[in-house]
């Protein structure tokens, strides 16, 4: 038993904040009696063979943020003093802290935890088990509990009540806590971000006066930029959760998923003036989740409820939570997890001042997810046997022959893109998600593509076959649906708060499955495949290496890899060159964007074929060993103007303040995972002071502002042969002023009728030649075609800026949307001809004829004809839409997946995505949007990664160095 320690105590350590050794030097502070928590969070007797984590932190636990170090440093002190731990490192973030996972258990059940998971195991697949055996499994299996915190760096509570929690049931001598370590194994993730952590508590130490600070607004509890939510690349980890690209996530999620905890914890942080929320979530709720766990979800809530009213603490559920998007720490609960977030007002530390004129301590905060935790464990010892039931029942239902899950199976068409495949094939083993593969080709009947067309099909042999009928299928189904389900009053809801408020109901993107957000081309049957397929496997088919007797070497531009080849080769000193149309070279085939190295460019490189297969093994590629340079009939030759010479890129990326944080983080993670070569950060509000002659391209990612001295200053950057990529509102920055020739559609309005020949021009060029008689007459035709001939009377300005102005209030937030790619530029190898886009609410770019539409949104199709009624004249004019006409016989495939209101998607057709155009020597490339999100949309990301090792070569005029 210790000795509560005494309020007077408290108050004399709070005057000692900031460091003791020069406290002599400053005044002391005035004491503030607001600032005394008196409320006791051990009660009870406590081993004392366990340091009680005040020794070792120097304050009483929840009066400061533990840091990461002392965290550790008391799991690996209290590992050694009892047998009711026992700790895993499941993964090390990107500085290399340790991540740990602390189990605690009687002794008697961490001696035996391989035998629980073999039991886990079996109770998940009710194809090995039978009812008998699994009534004997839930019967012997402990309750499993993981509880996560403060995955949100400067959300901190979370942690030192994970501390509290894993010294209370590691060393209460309570019969109660004792009966329920016999019963349960509950595992404790007390830092789920230690990064991000570290980050927020240097700032909390930086921004220490001499007082305790109550003031939400000031540094102190803020923090500055790029904040310490996030992790060493500015990722939010608690969006990827089966994107997985972060190694935080990636250890964790295979851990969580081997142990299949029935319960789930994820302690956050929200507003400072807030109050406390605990699930469960208001709609929309993913349909994939099973009724059963959220019935769990309100049996917990409610008793956690019951622990705050017996404190007289405030709390709500629901309001703002939803849980629609499947990518949050609950995607356990899509595995039969029963998942329950917490939300406590932030506090940083010392506390916050609020209007009713209290105070609200951090330790007072740290006790709520003390309490919640307490809470949710004791509700969990009772009804586990109840939930391993439901769980069990739930698992028979999904592999019923009429589950809603049993007739469909989800095709990734077969392709060269083998990293891309690789990465999806990865992502979904790592949820135990069963993948196949087509062992020859098949007719499928009714397979529906991601422009929602239904047609029979051919599948090629190799395809990815993914049968939704196994145990894992409702966090399969959520993952890889093209369009997740909503109810229609959450609709009708959705739809009145924008009209009301212009404000939306939801919390996060509203498509993300993993194809879509991949780019690879994929199809949903409507059968349950099974014939003619096998489990899949690595390709470990050995890969061809350079040969000597070669006179150039090859690799294959469809795979993303291929331009980590050229950019390393390039900064290895190797001349590299990039084909921009297919071509076929005696045995070897090349497509367009296969990179190709020449004995002729690289003269005096005696290493040449040692570099070129060092840089093939660490992209996983094979070569292809060219012996002539000589084309098959008419395609290209190695020395014609198809086989451009690259550039090695020296980019910068402009970072810090006005900067999005969270794009500059995953563009930087981007070029560090995908290509591994060397790039600056630059700080934006020094540009006009840097020398930017050191780079060939720059990178600006989302912005909120760019200064006038800035883009001046990049202007004649790019004027001397710089190549700009630009995102999202950096682009819009960049398209409002005369820079760039591509517009802003709120810029256009009075001049719209250009737009559009220009881009009838573009449709055009992609039309059928027609009848050859109509183009070799011999005199002048009186009835040639002009594309305005059928055009109605045009919108006026006034109706246009009316329609334009409306349909703003509608931007999506996150749906995924076609992309019509021009496949002969440089900007799209490896690209299809459909790609789909995350759209959100971002600038609409409209080009002129003197700028390059790369990638525009909304694919035509002809209209079929039964579509066409006789009685309806209507029908068979051209349409005046927007700015744009509508040809007569056309329709145009915009939504994808989604929430695409009908306004927002005639507002974004046919504007551009990207565009490429020439600026004195340079050139600009915008993306109006984001093209690497959450490191999870690698179809748009390759058009980045092309833009970044392509540009200087490609689409700047070469400088010679004499
Ligand atoms: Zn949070």
């Amino acid at each position: 038993m210790r000795k509560p320690i005494s309020a007077a105590i408290c108050a004399g350590l709070l005057a000692l904040s900031i460091g003791v050794s020069h406290a002599s030097l400053l005044m002391k502070p005035t004491y503030n009696a607001d600032l005394d928590y008196q409320s006791q969070m051990f009660s009870g007797n406590y081993n004392e063979a366990l340091t009680h984590p005040d020794t070792i932190l120097g304050f009483p636990i929840g009066q400061r943020v533990a840091t990461p170090v002392q965290i550790n440093q008391l799991i690996q002190t209290w590992e050694t003093q009892t047998d009711r731990l026992h700790v895993i490192e499941y993964a090390k973030s990107h500085e290399g802290r340790p991540l740990h996972a602390v189990f605690i258990s009687s002794p008697k059940n961490l001696a035996k935890m391989d035998e629980i998971l073999a039991k886990l195991d079996a109770l998940s697949d009710p194809r090995k088990t039978s009812d008998t055996q699994a009534s004997q499994i839930i019967e012997e299996l402990p309750a499993i509990a993981w509880m996560a915190y403060s995955i949100h760096g400067n959300e901190t509570s979370g942690s030192d009540a994970a501390l509290t929690s894993i010294y209370h049931y590691a060393a209460s001598d309570d019969p109660k806590v004792k009966q329920m370590l016999e019963d349960m194994i509950i595992v404790i993730d007390p830092i789920m971000n230690p990064d991000g952590r570290d980050r927020f508590a240097k700032s909390l130490e930086q921004y220490r006066g001499t007082a305790p600070n109550v003031d939400d607004q000031s540094l102190l509890h803020r923090g500055d930029w790029p904040y310490g939510r996030t992790n060493h690349y500015f990722f939010d980890l608690n969006r990827d959760f089966f994107y997985l690209t972060q190694p935080e996530t990636k250890g964790r999620v295979s851990l969580i998923n081997k142990w299949r905890p029935q319960l789930m914890i994820d302690g956050h942080e929200m507003g400072p003036q807030d109050t406390y929320l605990m699930g469960p979530p208001r709609q929309p709720l993913n349909f994939n989740i099973a009724s059963s766990v959220q019935k769990w979800a309100k049996t917990f809530s409610v008793e956690q409820g019951a622990a705050f009213d017996e404190k007289g603490w405030r709390y709500y559920t629901g309001e703002w939570f939803e849980n629609w998007y499947p990518g949050y720490s609950n995607y356990a609960e899509y595995r039969g997890s029963m998942h329950i977030l917490y939300e406590q007002s932030r506090m940083a530390e010392d506390g916050v001042r609020r209007p009713e004129g209290t105070i609200q301590t951090y330790k007072e905060s740290v006790h709520h997810q003390f309490v919640s935790t307490m809470a949710n464990l004791e509700s969990l010892h009772k009804y586990s046997k109840e939930m391993y039931q439901d769980y069990w029942s739930d698992r028979k239902s999904i592999l019923k022959k009429d589950s809603q899950y049993a007739n469909k199976t989800y095709v990734v068409l077969a392709n060269n893109n083998q990293t891309r495949m690789n990465t999806l094939v990865e992502k979904l083993q790592a949820q135990d998600i069963e993948v196949y593969v087509a062992d020859k080709s098949f007719q499928a009947k009714d397979a529906s593509n991601h422009l929602g067309k239904t047609q029979t099909t051919t599948i090629p042999k190799g395809s990815l076959i993914i049968p939704n009928r196994q145990p894992e299928a409702r966090l399969l189904s959520a993952i890889m649906e093209f369009d997740a389900q909503l109810l229609p009053a959450t609709v009708q809801q959705e739809r009145q708060k924008l009209l009301r408020e212009g404000q939306s109901i939801m919390y996060d993107t509203s498509a993300w499955n993993l194809t879509m957000m991949y780019g690879l081309e994929a199809l949903t049957l409507p059968t349950n495949v099974t014939d003619d397929i096998s489990r899949y496997s690595a390709n470990n088919a050995a890969k061809v290496s350079a040969t000597a007797d070669a006179i150039a070497w090859a690799v294959n531009g469809d795979d993303d890899a291929s331009v980590a080849f050229a950019a390393r080769l390039m900064e290895r000193g190797v001349q590299v060159r990039v084909i921009d149309k297919a071509s076929q070279l005696g045995q070897e085939t090349l497509v367009r964007g296969s990179v190709v190295v020449t004995i002729t460019d690289n003269p005096s490189k005696a290493n040449l074929i040692a570099l070129i297969n060092e840089t093939a093994a660490e992209t996983s590629l094979s070569i292809q060993n060219i012996k002539t340079g000589y084309g098959t009939g008419d395609m290209p030759e190695w020395g014609g103007e198809h086989f451009a010479l690259l550039s090695q890129p020296q980019i910068a990326i402009i970072s810090q303040t006005g900067i999005s944080s969270n794009d500059v983080g995953v563009t930087w993670w981007s070029l560090d995972t995908h290509l591994g070569i060397r790039h600056s950060q630059l700080d934006s509000s020094t540009i006009s002071r840097t020398d930017l002659r050191r780079y060939n391209v720059i990178i600006m990612p989302n912005s909120r502002s760019i200064s006038d001295t800035t883009i001046d200053t990049i202007k004649s950057w790019v004027e001397q042969g710089g190549t700009l990529i630009t995102h999202e509102g950096s682009t819009q920055a960049i398209a409002s002023k005369d820079f760039s020739k591509v517009k802003l559609l709120d810029d256009i309005l009075d001049d719209s009728e250009k737009y559009d020949i220009a881009l009838q021009r573009r449709l055009l060029a992609q039309e059928p030649l027609g009848d050859m008689k109509d183009y070799f007459a011999m005199t002048v035709q009186e009835d040639v075609d002009y594309p305005w001939d059928d055009a109605p009377k045009r919108l006026s300005k006034e109706d246009l800026e009316k329609r334009n102005a409306w349909q703003k209030l509608f931007m999506p937030a996150g749906a995924m949307v076609s992309g019509n790619v021009d496949t002969q530029h440089w900007l799209t190898f490896g690209t299809s001809k459909t790609l789909p886009l995350l759209y959100g609410r971002q600038p609409v770019l409209i080009v002129p004829e003197n700028a390059q539409a790369v990638v525009t949104v909304g694919v035509y199709a002809d209209k079929k004809q039964e579509t066409k009624s006789k009685d309806d004249d209507d029908e068979d004019k051209t349409k005046a839409i927007g700015w744009y006409t509508l040809p007569k016989d056309k329709e145009l495939h915009v939504r994808m997946s989604g929430l695409l209101w009908p306004e927002a998607a005639q507002r974004i057709a046919n504007s551009a995505y990207l565009t490429r155009e020439s600026v004195g020597n340079g050139q600009i490339i915008m993306f109006s949007g984001e093209p690497i999100f959450r490191g999870a949309t690698l179809g748009t990301n390759r058009l980045l990664l092309n833009a970044v090792v392509f540009g200087p070569g490609m689409g700047t005029r070469p400088n010679i160095e004499l």
